[in-house]
């Protein structure tokens, strides 16, 4: 059996290279992530090989990280990007009652709020004098909500700034979107992108299957209808983000099933721009509570889970998103050796993974950022959502140059 990995192993998992670790691995395990560090193709892996690298302990797991940062360098470089970007999440109340969700309130809770269109607009004009490039809008879905009110949380923002990009609206939104109006799905969401839609959050993932789902909300929209949503959408040129949730009450098979998944998706559509996986907090969560979950994912867990994503992923979805509002600075560091190329968003005003107990903050400024990604040994660059233009514009002390440029791998 392969021994445990103490935790001071798994922080100096950087420090090694391929040729060292690569004699301490067990055969199949080496065979597997060769075949993709030559290939630079997950698509080369059997199920099983996916299989094997999920449940990857003691040697094979630092093969696994260390394969994944070398994957990550030959696809995408040394450059870390972050995109500077403005959360609003309207409303807090909603009926859907996930139980990990510890951001939504009953309507008749004393700490709801609603914002007006006149103060979504604000938000907006405000986060564009701040230099931000995208605002992202989700919010909890209130029951009664007049049927074209997403369409005009569209038009209020592209009102204020034409140019702003927006990033808006899960799966769940959308399917509720056409419930409200009694529209076709296609022509709902074509109405929302001739409306200013942009891009869509591929959130309301979670794990993509429903036994787990009916666990984590039984009233959420079903795998089918999350899959339904984010292909049409790509077919109509919305492109969108794709995520897992992980280290709730899931197995590392479900991953490797959701990653597969994603990969069909991706070698049909073409339409995401990059995966997100997203650690459970637990802390003030009913699921966690109620004695459902584990209490979030372990530090072996989070690596595994990115390095896996980088391995899996190779060639179809090369953009890596560590999501820093749920890890401490040093864990989203070392998730950047594990394969991750992406810092996510400044986003100012974070509430849904504070509330669930997150302590990394609201807000992290580009300077942060930029600190942050140095301090890793890597090259900070801002971009926009779809990853089609990147910013350099290093750290003052280590300024060399500032160019912008399209990458290859957008
Ligand atoms: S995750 Fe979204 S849909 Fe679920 S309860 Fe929270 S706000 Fe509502």
């Amino acid at each position: 059996m392969a021994r445990t990995l103490a935790p001071s192993e798994l922080e100096n998992f950087p420090s090694l290279d391929w040729s060292a670790i690569a004699p301490r691995l067990t055969p199949d395990c080496r065979a597997a992530l060769e075949k993709v560090l030559t290939s630079l193709d997950g698509s080369f892996l059997s199920r099983e090989q996916c299989e094997q690298l999920a449940y990857a302990e003691g040697d094979d797991l630092l093969g696994l990280l260390v394969a994944a940062n070398a994957l990550r360098a030959e696809l995408v470089g040394n450059i870390v990007t972050y995109v500077v970007n403005r959360n609003i999440n309207f409303t807090n109340i909603c009926f859907v009652g996930c139980k990990f969700c510890a951001f939504s309130r009953g309507p008749r809770e004393s700490d709801t709020y609603f914002l007006s269109f006149d103060q979504i607009a604000e938000k907006t004009r405000e986060a564009w004098a701040l230099g931000s490039t995208e605002v992202c809008i989700q919010g909890g879905l209130p029951r009664d909500l007049p049927p074209f009110y997403y369409r005009d949380v569209l038009r209020a923002v592209k009102n204020a700034v034409p140019q702003m990009h927006i990033h808006a609206f899960s799966p769940m939104e959308i399917v509720y979107g056409v419930e409200l109006t009694g529209m076709p799905l296609p022509d709902y969401l074509a109405m929302l992108r001739d409306n200013g839609l942009d891009t869509l959050p591929g959130t309301a993932a979670e794990i993509l299957d429903d036994d787990v789902r009916f666990v984590l909300s039984r009233n959420k929209l079903s795998t089918e209808q999350w899959k339904e949503v984010v292909r049409t959408a790509h077919r109509l040129g919305i492109r969108s983000t794709s995520t897992m949730m992980y280290g709730h009450l899931e197995t590392p098979t479900h991953w490797v099933n959701q990653l597969l998944l994603l990969r069909e998706i991706q070698n049909e559509t073409g339409g995401f721009t990059e995966f997100v996986p997203l650690g459970f907090v637990h802390s003030n969560t009913i699921l966690f509570h109620q004695g459902l979950s584990r209490s979030g994912p372990s530090l072996a867990e989070h690596l595994k889970v990115h390095a896996l994503s980088r391995v899996m992923l190779a060639g179809s979805i090369n953009n890596l998103q560590v999501s820093w509002v749920k890890l401490n600075r040093k864990l989203s560091q070392l998730c950047l050796h594990a394969g991750a190329n992406d810092y996510g968003g400044t986003l100012m005003e974070e509430n849904i993974s504070r509330e669930a107990g997150a302590t990394a903050g609201q807000y992290t400024s580009p300077d942060d950022f930029q600190a942050l990604i140095l301090e890793a040994g890597r090259i900070p660059a801002e971009r926009n959502t779809t990853y089609t233009r990147i910013h350099l514009k290093l750290h003052p002390e280590e300024f060399v140059a500032e160019e912008t440029f399209e990458p290859e791998f957008a």
